[in-house]
């Protein structure tokens, strides 16, 4: 028997939805570079449904309590007297979402004596801290692929809306009341004809380029490793060799590269100073890859011409927290990886994940981040350990 404790976000405020904009999702079975969609032996929802709040459970408890299992849902993840920590000391299993991130430090670990597996319903384990998984021998795996392109989706939407100027113009026709187009055009350009950059071409990444290529824009990149000389012909990629480089080469600056301490606070006033005067920044990777107060400053001043993206630190932000009410925003709460889309995949991810788990088979190594004591499957491919890792615990972010 074992105890499986999830810490999923709180439902909607008007309660669980009793029934949806629309009747069905699409059925995705393979990802760009062929991995498989999740394969559990079977699901207990309907895909479609809220499934990553408190009362969606991820679709998980039939499953396990039908063999036995204790499951423990909760949303009250913070600071010690917290559900999350009263239930952490005999939990075997914990389960958690960048979205609403149960954050594994360190301390936490070594409170949690029983602990051997952690799951992301999702993907980014950076509220893990992998160094005190890989000490205590906790398994650590994500659901890989399974919201990369509802993130690639999100950061084009955002890109759009900033240079469209369009969430002021549907404030002045619905808040406002008004029929204003000069207020509403003169801060608004086509996208055809810019330069849009990405930081990083990875899963997301590269996404972001092929669905940017139809715009008709200029195309760059920078990466640690460049890609093969076909994709970037085929997308017609500049290639800058490092971020400095592309950032003051493009008009639009799309940042999908992990918090590492190398990208912690990278953009600060000096480096946004370099950038083309009314750029734009959209960052759906993490928040604190920004210098929060440059932004304002940088939009204030005029440098950056909009910022948006779903990532903040810290994560929930506070009520004050200056980019909710700074102009030119187009902020959200993290929530590109978490359509209906994106968590029927992750629900189903978690469930492959816990069924070959209880059942002493292996987990599919490319959901694998950390195991058997070291970094593993897609973990080996883009997480370090041993004191730069991307793990707040380790890095100290
Ligand atoms: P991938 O691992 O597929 O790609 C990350 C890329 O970043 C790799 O190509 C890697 O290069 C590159 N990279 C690493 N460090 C640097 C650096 N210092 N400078 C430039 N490039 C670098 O990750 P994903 O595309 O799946 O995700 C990207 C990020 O997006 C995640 O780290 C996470 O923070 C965020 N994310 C956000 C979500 C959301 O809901 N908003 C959901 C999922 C992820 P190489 O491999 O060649 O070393």
């Amino acid at each position: 028997m074992a105890k499986i404790v999830a810490v999923l976000y709180p439902d909607p405020v008007d309660g669980y939805p009793p029934k949806y904009a629309r009747d069905s999702i699409p059925v995705i079975d393979s990802y760009p570079d062929g991995q498989t969609a999740p394969k559990p032996e079977a699901v207990d929802f309907t895909p479609g449904e809220l499934l990553g709040c408190v009362s969606g459970e991820l679709g998980l408890r039939a499953f396990l309590e039908s063999q036995g299992h204790i499951l423990v849902v909760t949303s009250d993840k913070d600071g010690p007297d917290s559900a999350f920590e009263r239930e952490l000391p005999d939990a075997d299993v914990v389960i958690s979402q960048p979205f609403w991130p149960a954050y594994l430090t360190a301390e936490r670990i070594a409170k949690a004596p029983q602990l051997k597996l952690a799951i992301t319903a999702g993907i980014g384990s950076d509220h893990v801290d992998l160094n005190a998984a890989i000490k205590h021998g906790v398994t650590v795996a994500e659901a890989t692929w399974s919201n990369s392109i509802s993130v690639a989706e999100h950061t084009v939407m955002q890109v759009l809306a900033l240079v469209r100027n369009y969430l002021p113009s549907h404030e002045w026709v619905t808040t406002k009341k008004g029929w204003n187009i000069a207020d509403s055009v003169s801060r608004a350009y086509d996208l055809e004809g810019l330069t849009a950059g990405v930081i990083a071409a990875g899963r997301i990444g590269q996404a972001v380029l092929r669905r940017l290529k139809p715009f008709q824009v200029t195309l760059a990149y920078t990466d640690k490793h460049r890609l093969a000389p076909d994709i970037e012909e085929e997308l017609g990629l500049q290639f800058y060799p490092d971020i400095p480089a592309l950032a003051r080469n493009v008009d639009v600056l799309c940042v999908h590269a992990p918090l590492v301490p190398e990208t912690y606070q990278l953009f600060n006033e000096e480096l946004i100073g370099t950038m083309r005067r009314g750029s734009y920044i959209v960052n759906t990777a993490r928040g604190a890859i920004m210098d929060t107060g440059a932004v304002v400053r940088a939009i204030d001043s005029g440098q950056l011409a909009g910022y948006a993206g779903d990532v903040w630190y810290p994560q929930p932000p506070p009520a004050d927290h200056p980019w909710r009410t700074m102009p030119h925003n187009g902020m959200t709460a993290h929530v590109a990886g978490s359509t209906l889309s994106a968590q029927a995949r992750y629900a189903a991810g978690a469930r492959e994940i816990l069924e070959a788990w209880l059942a002493g088979k292996p987990i599919r190594d490319e959901y694998l981040i950390v195991d058997g004591g070291k970094l593993a499957g897609t973990g080996a491919r883009s997480y370090t350990a041993s004191g730069n890792g991307s793990s707040p615990g380790s890095t100290g972010l």
